[in-house]
């Protein structure tokens, strides 16, 4: 069977971002009403797919009520070492997500890149905070989202031993629904969408028109 074609996004921050929040992720905080306005833009579009990163606080405080109430469905990648610290989600959180439906993923230890990491560091960015988050989820971990979208062959194969089901990138442009490996398209508070409109034009003129809609309200 022909897997399907579709468009992963990666949000991060909604709101305002707390102090802690280091410039390499300020870009990619989107304020709510723009995070709303996506979200009611894509709701009806089957092809495009949620995702959020970093395990930010706004993830259970914004996003999830928005989600909730539009009947729509994310994954949520978190960092292990992050988990209940001051702006980041708590345990309690997790749980939250995972009974609201969403799936909870892997977004390492300490929020560094996974390439060029020894094994032992490798080990417990990838399989220690996996373990780690499926117990504090209180669910089994099978996705992951690579942090900076940085990965090697060495980093997918630790990926593949963990029993990770699909992982994410943040290479832009489409993805195919049933992948083991995801293209992500990143949302900065500075896009017009462009990726968007780019990388949907393969999927015909009915969703090149939806992108050209998006691109226009996100201006
Ligand atoms: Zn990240």
């Amino acid at each position: 069977m022909r897997s399907r074609t579709i468009i992963n996004l990666t949000f991060h921050g909604v709101g305002d971002a707390p102090e802690s929040i280091g410039n390499d992720e300020r870009d990619v905080w989107l304020s709510t009403d723009r995070f709303i306005e996506v979200l009611d833009v894509i709701k009806p579009v089957t092809w495009v797919r949620a995702t959020f990163d970093d395990g930010n606080k706004s993830d259970i405080e914004t996003a999830l009520p928005a989600l909730i109430s539009r009947g729509m469905r994310a994954s949520f990648f978190v960092c292990a070492g992050r988990i209940g610290r001051s702006g980041y989600l708590d345990a309690a959180d997790l749980r939250t997500l995972v009974k609201h439906g969403m799936r909870v993923g892997l977004h390492g230890m300490d929020h560094v890149s996974w390439r060029s990491l020894d094994k032992s560091r490798l080990d417990r960015e990838i399989h220690d905070a996996q373990r780690m988050i499926a117990s504090a989820c209180g669910a089994p971990v099978r996705e992951a989202a690579c942090p900076f979208g940085a990965y090697d062959r060495r980093v997918l194969a630790f990926l593949r031993v963990g029993g990770m089901e699909r992982v994410f990138t943040s290479d832009r442009g489409p993805a195919r629904q049933g992948a083991w490996l995801q293209a992500r398209n990143t949302i900065r508070r500075s896009d017009d969408t462009d990726a968007i409109t780019l990388t949907a034009r393969d999927r015909g003129f009915s969703i090149v028109r939806t992108a050209r809609r998006l691109a226009k309200r996100w201006r």
